[in-house]
């Protein structure tokens, strides 16, 4: 009788709430707490630390096996990643450089001691990943604490981590403690390093660093110990006179941990709104430091911009620190190079502090789907761009180069899927237009799809629902066509899943004084639905929408004076007709597509300017 009364219950949600509802309702992560203390020794560039983390299993799963992340070991000649670097066409310089470090450059995590519940437990090092079997399962629901003694070389810097960079900065920690692996929906991600992306598990850190008292330190989270380490004083005064200090960080609900360090740091904070600390780290140098004073004067226009285009800030500080080599995300913060132009530096900048939303709130896998972390960022940040350098917060930005480099990469052999792990790509090239730039074209052309309006309301709606979590693409479709009554299932499965190349054209024209009747042809495999803007001679702009039919619905007008819904195209057929009610003499242009916001690979056949006028009757075949 129980029994029957919760499958009530169940029916009952899935028709009160639809399927979105649904996957948010069913969807379960992992949580990590750590407790970690870090003692640096400065000359020999080592460190012991002590990790105690306590793991909660909510997977309806019984957990036998942990995985860590490693990542120091892949910085040692013939690690996977020298390896890799070797022949991954267009491969980074910098990574090439690890085959020639000597022991004392090196990096390496090593672990010396692991317990589960104060019962000694088997690893082994796999590199950049270590395996541990756990001394008794971890059923779902409940928690067990891992205590690990480690010790850690930083490595000399080669890409993103290590010691003296090239700008000088002793410091920049990125991926410098074992990280526990994520289990989620689809099962453990004990992918080794190779030099990508990342993924970790949500949870609270609390972090204590102890080194030399003349060090500056920034880096993820609060400074719980401000005044024991005058925290905010910068380099030049207030550094406190004993040997060692000991710096204690603090982040809540976050999923990874960077710092940086060093002697020279200048250290400005700026207020926004009264509940966020936005801190400034960057080295005093007569040539750049204006730039650092610059960037402070655009965080409050900044932050509120975004805040209200994509959703608030999730945190109540963050840091902007000179380290690292070009620019890097992290949760709260960032690492960046700042010896360039601010021009370069306010797009780094811009770029690096969208990440905090598509990544650092909206956790995606970025080894699966790079895309949806680089590529939304992408996206996001030309509209951040615009709105700081030209005042403008309201115009479309232009993504010709997203577009140029997307159609380029499709019409050439090394072309992968965006659901290829980005660690598998064959090149560097597939790997950062994929990422990058298909992936902001998924959402250009998303709104191409579904309309501007809607996306934007996508957008907030995804970041609102899916903070905090381990979204993936068809959880952000879903939130797509709740919000726009439009089903796209076969958008994601064409863009994200398949190599196949879109192409419409208009084929023929043939008109009279009564009509003109157009042939639209699909050429290509990849389906869309087609936008027709008919331009008359006396200034008069005609939009015509063509949904697929499988789409059940289409877009609003997009700001045309004059839009028409024409009948649904179905997907299999490759040529579809329409007639028009004008002189053909009353028609100066048509053109498909005509804000290019698709990755249509050849634009050429996409419009047709009839100048100047015919006389009565007019057939153009295209071929
Ligand atoms: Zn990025």
């Amino acid at each position: 009788m129980i029994h029957s009364k919760f499958k009530i219950v169940f029916v009952f949600i899935l028709i009160s709430f639809g399927k979105s509802y649904v996957s948010l309702a069913q969807y379960w992560q992992q949580k990590v707490d750590y407790k970690m203390e870090i003692i640096l020794d400065d000359e020999s560039h080592q460190f012991q630390g002590k990790q105690i983390l306590t793991y909660y299993n909510n997977s309806p799963d019984t957990i036998r096996r942990v995985f860590y992340h490693l990542f120091y070991n892949a910085f040692q000649p013939g690690s996977m990643m020298d390896i890799r670097s070797q022949y991954v066409a267009g491969s980074e310089k910098d990574i090439a450089l690890i085959k020639n470090l000597n022991a004392d450059e090196i990096g390496y995590s090593r672990v010396k001691f692991l317990s589960q519940d104060k019962h000694e437990v088997q690893f082994e090092e796999q590199e950049s990943i270590l395996v541990v079997d756990l001394d008794h399962p971890l059923l779902p629901g409940k928690k067990t604490v891992l205590t690990m003694e480690f010790e850690a070389q930083v490595p000399v810097y080669i890409r993103r981590t290590g010691r003296d960079n090239k700008e000088g900065i002793a410091y920049s920690m990125a991926q410098w403690y074992p990280k526990l692996c994520e289990y989620d929906r689809s099962g453990w991600h004990a992918d080794p390093y190779v030099g990508r992306e990342f993924f970790g598990v949500w949870g609270d850190f609390d972090v204590k660093i102890t080194l030399p008292s003349d060090y500056v330190l920034g880096g993820t989270g609060k400074v719980m110990n401000p005044t024991v380490v005058k925290h905010g004083y910068g380099a030049i005064e207030g550094r406190p006179e004993t040997e060692n200090v000991t710096w204690h960080f603090n982040a809540k609900n976050v999923h990874d941990f960077v710092w940086a360090a060093d002697k020279d740091y200048l250290h400005e904070i700026v207020k926004v709104n009264d509940d966020l600390d936005v801190h400034l780290l960057f080295q005093a140098d007569s040539v750049y430091e204006a730039n650092w004073i610059a960037l402070s004067l655009i965080i409050n226009p900044l932050f509120n911009f975004v805040n209200e285009r994509f959703g608030k800030y999730a945190y109540d500080s963050y840091s902007i620190i000179q380290g690292g080599d070009r620019g890097m995300e992290y949760p709260m913060a960032t690492l960046f190079n700042g010896k360039r132009s601010y021009k370069s530096m306010l797009g780094t900048c811009i770029h690096e502090l969208l990440h905090e939303w598509y990544y650092f709130a909206l956790a995606t896998n970025e080894m699966e789907y790079a895309w949806m972390d680089e590529g939304f960022t992408s996206y996001a940040d030309k509209f951040a761009e615009n709105y700081i350098t030209n005042n403008d917060s309201t115009s479309i930005p232009d993504y010709s180069y997203s577009r140029k480099r997307t159609i380029a990469l499709m019409k050439s052999e090394t072309n992968e899927a965006l659901s290829t792990n980005v660690n598998y790509l064959e090149t560097e090239s597939a790997f950062s237009i994929n990422s990058y730039n298909k992936g902001a074209m998924y959402l250009s052309q998303l709104a191409y799809i579904i309309g501007q309006d809607k996306l934007d309301e996508t957008l907030l709606r995804y970041y609102y629902d899916w903070r905090f979590k381990h979204p993936t693409p068809e959880d952000f479709m879903l939130v797509g066509e709740k919000v726009s009554g439009i089903e796209l299932d076969w958008y994601n499965n064409y863009y994200i899943n398949s190599i196949k190349k879109l192409d419409y054209g208009i084929k023929s024209l043939v008109g009279s004084k009564e009509e003109v009747k157009v042939v639209l042809e699909r050429i290509e495999d990849f389906i869309m639905p087609v936008d027709l803007e008919v331009q008359l001679r006396n200034g008069e702009v005609y939009l015509y929408t063509i949904p697929l039919q499988m789409m059940r619905g289409h877009k609003n007008n997009q700001g045309y004076d004059h839009f028409e819904v024409l009948k649904a195209w179905p997907w299999v057929e490759p040529e579809y007709t329409l007639v028009l009610p004008f002189d053909v003499n009353e028609i100066l242009s048509l053109a498909i597509d005509p804000r290019f916001m698709t990755v249509d690979i050849d634009p050429e056949n996409n419009s047709m300017i009839i100048d100047p006028p015919v006389g009565t009757e007019l057939i153009i075949e295209t071929k």
